[in-house]
């Protein structure tokens, strides 16, 4: 892997405050000194780094845009910074740290009861407890309305059953925020780690986000007390408005996959010689490779901070989001699969971060809604008709 000094083609620098170059510095220091030196040992035996979860609490990443139980309080700006220097390093942190912040965090700080937020906010802040967010089923992705769990009040408690698929995080959480069905439409429900009939098994098989845990739940006849329901989250609009928190931070992810791969690709084709001992950075298809890589990472790195920036005045909403998340996740994926090919047989080893970066993208632009459903929610937005069914 070769040094790491920013991306920066159009001196985007200057339209950062120092407050904001800060928090990028330090996160890329942490990534480099902690996560980099061993991600690849982590990712060939398929293991998420726990270890990680207590100093990754420690630099404020949980939950870092509330306000608030501890919460570091940054700006959209900031903490889209801190996801693209986690996702520099891989994208199995950043998801760790998306779903513990704006999956279960943001949901129980947005809709929780004072109980609910004083019960958990400082533990998942501080690292001392896991959550996760079940929303996806075997049955339905792209359409989680149609789901099948289902909780049915039984007194003063709620039974929950039903079963959940793809969650991130899910064997090792302390909490899970499943979404189901009731009488009076999709509620969620804070379900602890031990609750009988609850329970996680692990996916195995992945070739991307190897050093994260997926996990399927299944819930049989889980009783909960009627004070784990979130009481202000009613209708698909709740779970909806976390993934609009969680895409966010996605689109600043993909960028830093991105520069990582552009910066890998760049310096090999400086240092590989073929034919007459030239560098193949001196060949014009390799520099229209690199010229399409950084300019599709330039025009990405402004839509982000203008997502931000928006954000950061109270004026982004959820398309905007969802033009950030799909152009961003598109063009890491283009870009990593660019420097695949650049660095020819390397391009396929993990003693370069190239390979590994391009299997992570492939689930990030299918999770947090697919490009494809991204680009109906555009269409949506500027004709005014739904396409979706
Ligand atoms: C590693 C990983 C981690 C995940 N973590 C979580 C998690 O923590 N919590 C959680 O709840 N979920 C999680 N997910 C699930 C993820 O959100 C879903 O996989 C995603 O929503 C897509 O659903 P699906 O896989 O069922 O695909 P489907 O919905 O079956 O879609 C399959 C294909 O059909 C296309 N398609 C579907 N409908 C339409 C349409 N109307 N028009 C055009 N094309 C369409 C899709 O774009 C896609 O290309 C995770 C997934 C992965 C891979």
């Amino acid at each position: 892997m070769f040094p790491f000094h920013g991306i920066d083609f159009l001196e985007i620098d200057g339209l950062l405050t120092e407050d904001e170059k800060l928090v990028r510095r330090t996160v890329r220091e942490f990534v480099s000194g902690e996560v980099l030196p061993h991600i690849e040992e982590w990712s060939r035996a398929g293991r998420f780094p726990q270890h990680l979860i207590q100093p990754m609490s420690e630099m404020g990443f949980y939950g870092a845009s509330l306000q608030g139980y501890g919460c570091a309080g940054m700006s959209n700006v900031q903490y889209g910074l801190m996801m693209q220097e986690l996702e520099r390093g891989d994208s199995s942190l950043r998801s760790f740290v998306s779903v513990q912040g704006s999956l279960v965090m943001y949901p129980i700080h947005a809709y929780g009861s004072e109980d609910q937020k004083r019960r958990w906010l400082p533990d998942l802040q501080q690292g001392k407890a896991v959550g996760c967010f079940g929303l996806t089923e075997p049955d339905f992705g792209s359409n989680p309305g149609g789901m099948r769990t289902r909780a049915a009040k039984d007194g003063g408690a709620w039974v929950l059953n039903g079963e959940k698929a793809w969650i991130t995080s899910g064997s090792i959480a302390d909490v899970a925020l499943v979404w189901a069905q009731t009488e009076d439409g999709i509620r969620g429900f804070l379900v602890e780690k031990g609750t009988p009939g609850f329970s996680a098994k692990d996916i195995k098989g992945k070739f991307s986000l190897r050093a994260s845990v997926t996990s399927t739940l299944s819930l049989q006849d889980v009783r909960v007390p009627a004070g784990n329901m979130l009481p202000n989250a009613s209708g698909l609009k709740g779970p909806l408005s976390c993934l609009t928190q969680a895409r966010y931070g996605i689109g600043w992810g993909a960028l830093g996959a991105a520069m990582a791969c552009y910066n890998e690709a760049l310096e090999y084709a400086k240092s590989r010689t073929q034919f007459d001992n030239r560098p193949i950075a001196s060949h014009q298809l390799i520099q229209e490779k690199l010229a399409d890589m950084i300019t599709e990472t330039t025009k990405a790195q402004l839509l982000a901070l203008q997502v931000g920036r928006l954000k950061d005045q109270g004026r982004a909403d959820f398309a905007h989001v969802s033009m950030l998340k799909r152009n961003n996740v598109k063009i890491a994926l283009d870009v990593a699969r660019s420097a695949r090919d650049i660095l020819g047989a390397n391009g396929i080893s993990d003693e370069y971060p190239v390979f590994r970066h391009m299997c992570n993208l492939e689930s990030v632009s299918t999770y947090e809604g697919t490009h494809n459903i991204h680009t109906l929610i555009i269409g949506e937005r500027v004709t005014g008709i739904q396409a979706y069914k």
